[in-house]
């Protein structure tokens, strides 16, 4: 009955919570300490598990597992496709658990079953099979030097990687990471975020398992003890132990939000970006990618198709029918309309988003958007609001927090934003667009670039000449034309700027978890 009420889909199920400690060589334990926290439905604040708090002895334990696992252990010694035929299994088991999986991220994460398996999961998988596939592709080349030398260059696993992953696509962020870093041949320590451990803990678990026959034995054993640790914890104890840790090679921190440290109460992530790399140079110099989000721009052209283009921006910014209520580092904060077309989009996206629906994704098929991921996060959304109050734009829509409980604020936007307001320049990472007028290509590429941030860029344009000419001029890691959040194993996702360095994704993804080694040998018997 209850399911008829509610359009034939069956309420939420919340699933059995197993893993809450920690996973270190293979085994679950508690924190050194003993110590605990607790992680929360967004939907109504409710605690659904306390996961063990992982700090510096914890992170020492797992790098000792992983320096192990890589000095002595067989993954970074097997063929690369031995280890992408495990990783493959590893995204078969991925997918067999899809539903499961999903349940818990949803409940951790405040988002739709169905979303979060189509999207989130499906894109895991996805990147563990791409990078499965990669891993017998790594090679170096033949370099013919001058007379009596020749060289050739080995592309070799660089060692123990640190992994520091944000809270908006857990099982996504996990599989980015991990899956280029198991293909390189590399062993890790992973931090998951303090609001959403419990997927990273379920995934480690599953690449421990096997279900297939008929392999050579050691292939039936899955992912080797010491390969994937997960350390969950806060960021200044756990994550800062990574980052300096002087036995870990590599690091690569993955945040959203360029939030401004004052806020509330805690550090912004383009402060944690510069700690981290803080931390690298005063411990063993170890290499360090960031990727810090962004303020993208959306850029809409007078001869765009009118409601192709508003509710291409309203996925832009909102996320439209994903519920993630602007929760994503390349959303389109900045929303650039040309001047003669921009009263009709504005009386346009104000009529669309009368029927937005805000509420719980967990039990209601009609939602467009959910709650934030924590009271610290919707805070901070609804501080952004008031500063746009405050500083003089003018509020379409939204601008409130809405329900009874649980963090949820109405879909807003703001008209006539000004380059120099705040909510034109910081990353809200909610759901809160910006609109603003532009005259002329030239003057549509300024301001683009007028963000010290590069990650993603749009354009909607039927001139391919102005659609080139954007293009080529934006300073981002990814441009979409016509289009946006179209995203794939493939593609190289990362930006430029204050938005970090390096990339997911793509084989571009592999060059950080690899170190180039020059041999060179004389080509007829010794010089010397
Ligand atoms: P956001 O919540 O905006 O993504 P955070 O930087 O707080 O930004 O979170 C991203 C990840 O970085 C989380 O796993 C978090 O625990 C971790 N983190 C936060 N501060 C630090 C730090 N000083 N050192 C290492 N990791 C950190």
């Amino acid at each position: 009955a209850a399911a008829e009420e509610n359009g034939g889909v069956p309420p939420f199920e919340a699933p059995e919570i197993r893993f809450t400690k920690l996973f270190i060589n293979g085994c679950f334990v508690d924190a050194v300490s003993g110590r605990t926290f607790e992680t929360r439905d967004p939907r109504t604040g409710d605690v659904i598990a306390t996961v063990a708090e992982g700090d510096k002895e914890d992170v020492d334990l797992a790098v000792k597992a992983a320096r192990d696992a890589f000095d002595h252990g067989e993954w970074p010694r097997m063929s690369g496709s031995d280890r992408g035929r495990i990783m493959t299994r590893f995204a078969d088991l991925v997918e067999r658990h899809a539903d499961e999986l999903a349940a818990l991220e949803s409940l951790d994460a405040g988002k739709h079953p169905a979303v979060t398996k189509a999207v989130d999961i499906g894109n895991a998988a996805g990147s563990l099979r791409y990078f499965a596939g990669a891993a017998d592709k790594i090679h170096g080349e033949t370099l013919k030097m001058q007379a009596q030398f020749q060289a050739y260059t080995l592309r070799e696993p660089l060692g123990v990687a640190g992994l520091i992953i944000p809270w908006n696509f857990p099982t996504t962020m996990f599989a980015i990471k991990v899956a280029p870093a198991l293909a390189a041949g590399c062993t890790m320590v992973l931090k998951p975020a303090e609001q959403t451990p419990l997927s990273a803990l379920y995934l480690a678990n599953l690449a421990k398992q096997h279900y297939s026959e008929g392999f050579e034995l050691f292939l039936q054993a899955g992912i080797p003890d010491g390969v994937i640790n997960v350390v969950p914890g806060f960021g200044p104890t756990a994550g800062a132990a990574i980052a300096s840790h002087m036995n870990v090679d590599m690091v690569f921190y993955r945040t959203k939000i360029n939030s401004r440290p004052s806020r509330v109460s805690f550090t912004g992530s383009t402060e944690v970006g510069r700690l981290i790399m803080e931390a690298s140079a005063r411990s063993n110099l170890k290499p360090v990618a960031l990727e810090l989000g962004g303020k993208s721009p959306l850029i809409i052209f007078d001869d765009a198709d009118l409601d192709m283009a508003v509710e291409l921006a309203v996925s832009a910014t909102f996320f439209n029918k994903m519920s993630w209520q602007g929760e994503a580092c390349v959303a389109a904060s900045r929303v650039y309309v040309q001047e003669s077309i921009y009263d009709q989009f504005e009386k346009k996206l104000a009529e669309r988003m009368q029927s937005w629906v805000v509420g719980d994704p967990l039990n209601d098929p009609r939602v467009n958007q959910g709650p934030q991921v924590d009271k610290a996060q919707y805070e901070r959304v609804l501080g952004y609001i008031d500063h746009g109050k405050r500083e003089g734009a003018t509020l379409l829509t939204g601008g409130k927090p809405c329900g009874q409980k649980g963090y949820y604020i109405e879909p807003t936007v703001f008209s006539n934003v000004k380059e120099d307001m705040i909510i034109a320049k910081e990353e809200i990472f909610g759901p809160v667009m910006c609109l603003m007028k532009f005259k002329t290509v030239e003057e549509a590429i300024g301001l683009a670039n007028g963000s010290r941030y590069g990650l993603g860029a749009g354009v909607v344009t039927r001139d391919l000449d102005v659609a080139n000419q954007v293009v080529r001029s934006v300073r981002a890691g990814l441009v979409w034309v016509n289009c946006y959040f179209a995203v794939s194993s493939d593609c190289p996702f990362g930006g430029r700027g204050m938005s970090g360095f390096g990339k997911d994704e793509g084989m571009h993804a592999l060059d950080k978890y690899l170190a180039v080694k020059c041999v060179v040998t004389p080509l007829r018997g010794s010089p010397w």
